[in-house]
């Protein structure tokens, strides 16, 4: 008993010396403790946002980043760095020194060394212990758990995975740690022979792109979790003219990112899943389904979660495995019973030629509490897939025309179909006379604005592409 005691007292109150500034600071974890807990994590963002499949890109941000986190304070940690399958602009960080970047954000840096700035902001981060004083400060209940739930209240129980350990990665970080950050990440850039201006760089172009302008669902992007980049600037401006005086040889390697970023995909990638207004479609495994207009839809390799834009109305899409020689109405039983649903009434039906069950049920989801559901369980490709509408049960006949209609749109894709959809790609282009930015995102199928176009090539707000210029342009599929 006392034993016990005492390893609690130690795990809730271990003080700690921060390895940057040198000062002693109670935190909830030892180094061990904080290494275990980032692997634990990392496992969960690497199921719920994919890892980018391009073995030569990984290699290569692995390579920069291990480099930078080498000369670091924290050497000796775990370092990982991995490019994950998302189109948000984001990276983030977990304690232990489990690195993230998104292949969204590649296309927009400039350069290698503004790659190794966003890198070197994050193992900033780590060494800092700030993703660390985060966690402490999220357990202990300070702030608020309120940016988990933003979009997916609806995927407990029916879920595996924990959204407190993703929602971590994405509370704001204060103004402060945001400047050590920054400060860290050019020392390490100038340590490892990169242009330390890479850090200004990298927030010149983040700050132009708009917070909403994830063109997309899911994630957030780097300025909801990174604030005030433009006003940043000014403040590296110092450290950097200090770490280049009476230094000519640090590199910026343009083409070497240019290299890596030729042909990577930009928005949805088609492999995992993607949206087509309200439309899903994966081509792998063959199906599609219309959500309701205008709902927002945010797609995870566990599951797609679509949201009415301005209620508490929820559909689910999720894969569940078909136990032998299991009927529908078996497959349903089990299924929902373990998610701790009743079924009110239901029915077995055929779905666009595919054999399944619909029910009424009732149950509850954390963060909505109680619920009614509208919920099929579909026979496809030797799989069940779990379409359910989710809504307070005072709503429910009201939201329950357009959970059907969802429900009764999911239907097989034919091999055609699913070869024709190919995703965008970044392409590079000679600019000839008369092109404009918006005529240059025409290419794309709509996959990029002009704008976002412009700040993917650092062009000055409101100038116009320069003839003869070597550019990095979307191409649709
Ligand atoms: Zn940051």
């Amino acid at each position: 008993m006392r034993a016990i005691l005492l390893l609690l007292l130690a795990f809730v109150a271990a003080c700690a010396t921060n390895p940057v500034t040198g000062e002693r600071e109670f935190t909830l974890m030892s180094e061990s403790q904080e290494i275990a807990m980032g692997r634990e994590s990392d496992a969960q963002v690497r199921a719920e946002m994919g890892v980018y499949a391009d073995p030569e890109l990984a290699k290569y941000v692995s390579d920069i980043g291990l480099r930078l986190a080498k000369l670091s304070e924290r050497p000796s940690l775990p370092w990982q760095f991995t490019v994950v399958d998302q189109p948000a602009i984001n990276a983030f960080a977990l304690p232990g020194g489990f690195i993230y970047i998104t292949r969204g954000i590649l296309p927009f840096l400039e350069d290698e060394a503004e790659l190794a700035g966003v890198l070197g902001h994050e193992i900033g981060h780590v060494t800092a212990r700030h993703s660390v004083r985060q966690y402490t400060r999220t357990i202990g209940g300070v702030a608020a758990l309120g940016a988990l739930g933003v979009f997916v209240p609806a995927a407990r129980p029916f879920s595996q995975i924990s959204e407190q350990a993703l929602g971590l990665l994405f509370l704001k970080y204060g103004r402060g740690d945001e400047l050590q950050a920054d400060q860290l990440g050019a020392r390490y850039e100038a340590a490892g022979g990169w242009d330390p201006a890479g850090v200004p760089g990298m927030l010149s172009t983040l700050g132009l792109l708009d917070e909403a302008s994830g063109d997309r669902k899911g994630i957030p992007n780097w300025l909801s979790t990174h604030p005030e980049p433009l006003a940043r600037v000014a403040e590296i401006k110092t450290t950097v003219s200090t770490l280049k005086a009476g230094r000519s040889d640090f590199v910026t390697n343009r083409d070497a990112l240019d290299r890596r970023v030729d042909g990577v995909i930009y928005g949805d990638n088609p492999d995992q899943g993607i949206t087509r207004g309200s439309t899903f479609l994966h081509p792998p495994l063959r199906f599609r389904i219309d959500f309701p207009a205008k709902w927002e839809i945010a797609n995870s390799p566990q599951q797609v979660v679509a949201k009415a834009p301005d209620a508490e109305v929820f559909m689910l899409l999720q894969g569940v495995s078909k136990p032998q020689g299991a009927s529908p109405r078996d497959v349903a039983a089990s299924h929902m019973q373990g998610a701790g649903f009743r079924l009110v009434s239901g029915d077995r039906a055929t779905i666009n030629g595919l054999e399944a069950f619909v029910g009424m049920y009732q149950g509850q989801i954390e963060g909505l509490g109680d619920v009614t559901s509208r919920a099929a369980h579909i026979a496809h490709g030797g799989v069940y897939y779990f379409v359910a509408g989710l809504v307070a049960p005072a709503a429910f006949d009201q939201a329950d025309g357009a959970f059907t209609a969802s429900i009764r749109s999911f239907r097989p894709l034919t091999a055609a179909e699913a070869q024709a959809i190919r995703p965008s790609r970044i392409d590079f282009y000679v600019v000839r006379e008369g092109d404009t930015w918006a005529s240059l995102a025409e290419r794309s199928g709509g996959a990029i604005r002009p704008s976002t176009l412009a700040v993917m090539n650092h062009s000055a707000p409101g100038a116009s592409p320069r003839a003869g210029a070597r550019i990095r342009i979307v191409v649709a599929g």
